[in-house]
């Protein structure tokens, strides 16, 4: 199964309600998709989010990127997997979305090729999964309203989107645990916005009240790693790193600085499910668990996410509810939802096709 061309295309996807974060406010969502055509007729589907605030890829460094690694894997043979992916993460530097969306494309091909669903492939530890459900930024309010539907729907764990101000944060806390009653967890994501000093007071008075929150994600801005270890060491919720941890290195990193709790593996970040599985592996290794989250992803990537996330036993909390907040559907096949439950499927490679 040799590769013989990578096409790409933008589509653009329409969100059910305007998600804001402390990062920024969206409503709709491009993504590159990429088809990787083959000898044999058969094709992978693969995709990128440009989320520039994050990871700094942007659409065109995106598209650009993945004309620069078609030139390094025309003619590679799916066979012999490993060279594959090696050319993939070593022509180029840095373009994590690039490569992740290739790489997506990449075991969607070895799944097909070798007649079996990737999960299964990667581990197969689970065809099930449960998901949260993202709350976004608004006044506590309408917060509460959104966090009253969602459990009404059938979530029982919600992700907060907090750190835009932390006086105010509180008070939507109080709101939603009022709503939502004592029995639902609470993930916060600040995505950075709170100084050090001030995330610990803010988590300390959650924590102290009767909010009680279950899991604080990336607190503090993601460069200041040392500004995350003292709050993981000041609060007794567990923290996760997300914007501060990309690659298998980053992940050294604040493992040996003992800088967090948990890890959120994004396929944007890492570059895709090779490195994610990396990641994983030094997390497992120095005993720490993993969440796995996407972007505001296509379901094609989010669907590679679910795959990953399936296959592997490290990984406690699932953070894929994106297919949930868009209105379009442009993709089939790939994992189902019922409530917050996510069905892997028994399709080979990740089971997508497209409407064209
Ligand atoms: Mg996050």
């Amino acid at each position: 199964m040799k590769i013989v061309d990578i096409k790409t295309k933008v589509i653009s996807i329409k969100l059910n309600k305007t998600f804001k974060t402390a990062l920024r406010s969206l409503d709709k969502m491009e993504n590159i998709i990429v088809e990787i055509l083959t000898d044999t007729g058969i094709t992978g589907y693969g995709a990128a989010a440009p989320t520039e605030v994050i990871t700094g890829d942007t659409k065109k460094s995106i598209i650009g990127g993945i004309e620069y690694i078609k030139k390094h894997l025309i003619n590679k043979d799916i066979r012999n997997f490993e060279d594959i992916m090696v050319t993939l993460n070593r022509c180029i530097e840095g373009n994590t979305s690039a490569k992740a969306a290739v790489d997506i494309g990449l075991y969607d091909l070895y799944g097909k090729l070798y007649k079996a669903p990737v999960y299964k492939l990667l581990g197969g530890y689970r065809n099930k999964l449960t998901t949260d459900i993202t709350i976004s930024i608004n006044s506590p309010e309408e917060m509460a309203k959104d966090s009253q539907h969602a459990v009404n729907n059938g979530f029982n764990y919600l992700k907060i989107k907090v750190g835009k101000d932390a006086n105010m944060d509180v008070i939507r806390m109080q709101a939603i645990r009022k709503a939502v009653g004592d029995n639902v967890n609470l993930l916060i994501d600040a995505n950075q916005g709170f100084e050090p000093k001030e995330a610990v007071r803010v988590i300390r008075r959650m924590e102290e009240s009767d909010i009680k929150i279950n899991l604080v994600e990336q607190p503090v801005y993601a460069k200041d790693l040392e500004g995350l270890r003292y709050v993981t060491n000041n609060v007794n919720v567990p923290v996760v790193a997300d914007e501060s941890t990309f690659s298998p290195i980053d992940a050294m990193k604040v493992i040996n600085m003992r800088a967090v709790d948990m890890i959120n593996i994004k396929l944007m970040k890492t570059g895709g499910i090779y490195n994610a599985l990396k990641l994983i592996t030094i997390a497992e290794v120095n005993d720490i668990d993993c969440m796995v989250g996407s972007m505001m992803e296509s379901k094609i990537g989010v669907n590679a996410a679910a795959h990953f996330a399936a296959s592997r036993s490290n990984i406690v909390h699932v953070d894929l509810d994106v297919p949930l907040l868009c209105c379009e559907e442009y993709i089939n096949g790939g994992i189902t939802y019922n409530k917050n439950n996510i069905f892997l499927q028994a399709e080979d490679g990740f089971g997508i096709t497209i409407n064209n």
